[in-house]
């Protein structure tokens, strides 16, 4: 009974509140679009209420192939501005089309100006393939004072009344990003922990900014073959690995056989989760955790 009456209660508010958005999205001429969570949290340390913030990828979305819906693309036809991580082969296949239908959209690459990781050089079959860039600059405090930049050059160029107080949002959010990053390198240095495995190689940037190897399972994109597997788990127990990464958007059973085999702890984290700053803090905690317990 008390259920069928919260949901009559609540009923009415969800309507109301989802009608509200509709209108919010609509008239407001401010609209910015982003491709994933993290830099929604970014863009909205600095824009504030000044804009309304359009995410492609949702949480749970893969973000190496995700594709948005007819539905998504409308909505951000109406941006004014497009933020891209930058070398996400995803955001590629979706933002010539956008440029077509919303020619006055600018596009700004947050990753530009940043020192970026390209991979290794890879023989495939008779031929050698150039090493990609890696794409995960989301996941560092470096990469993200980096896109804290061009954000606040962007906003100020695009809305040049409002540039002050990005101004001011800015110094504010680097001062927290200044914090952040100490509380991690203490929690790293601490723990004496040099190594980490994981799944789906996107720690490249935090393990460069705190003198970390990664140690990536997965190879081209695809689930490694049993001789590399029997490597990589050689590799974990020489390593002393103790952390092992791993997502719900990629696979995991590779990483829980080898974390098994050398009885290394199995970390779940999103790197794609809205609440930024948390989940960094959480890496480092987790990592720093497993090797104290190894
Ligand atoms: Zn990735």
């Amino acid at each position: 009974m008390l259920r069928k009456i919260l949901f009559f209660s609540i009923l009415p508010v969800i309507l109301f509140s989802s009608c509200t958005q509709q209108t919010i999205t609509n008239n407001n001429s401010k609209v910015l679009t982003v491709t994933i969570l993290p830099q929604k949290y970014v863009v909205s340390q600095i824009a504030g209420d000044k804009f309304h913030i359009n995410v492609l990828i949702p949480e749970e979305g893969n973000h190496e192939t995700y594709e948005p819906t007819a539905q998504q693309m409308i909505e951000t036809s109406k941006s004014a501005i497009y933020f891209k991580v930058g070398h996400l082969s995803v955001e590629e296949s979706w933002l010539s089309k956008l440029a077509e239908s919303n020619p006055k959209m600018k596009i700004y690459n947050t990753a530009e100006g940043f020192e970026l990781i390209e991979g290794a050089p890879h023989v495939h079959g008779d031929h050698v393939h150039a090493g990609g860039i890696d794409p995960h600059t989301w996941l560092s405090v470096s990469g993200v004072r980096v896109q804290a930049g061009v954000i606040l050059k962007a906003l100020s160029e695009v809305d040049p009344e409002n540039a002050a107080y990005y101004q001011s949002n800015h110094a504010s959010f680097l001062a927290s990003l200044d914090s952040l990053d100490t509380r991690i390198r203490k929690l790293i240095s601490s723990s004496g922990v040099t190594s980490f495995m994981i799944y789906h190689p996107s720690l490249g940037y935090f393990a460069r900014d705190y003198q970390l190897e990664q140690i990536a399972i997965e190879q081209d994109g695809k689930e490694p073959s049993p001789a590399a597997m029997k490597e990589l788990t050689d590799l974990a127990s020489d390593k002393k690995i103790s952390a092992i990464f791993i997502s719900s958007q990629f696979s995991k059973q590779s990483a829980l056989t080898i974390a098994d085999q050398i009885n290394a702890k199995v970390v779940e984290f999103n790197p794609s989760s809205a609440d930024w700053s948390n989940n960094m803090l959480q890496i480092a905690r987790k990592l720093a955790d497993s090797k104290s317990q190894k």
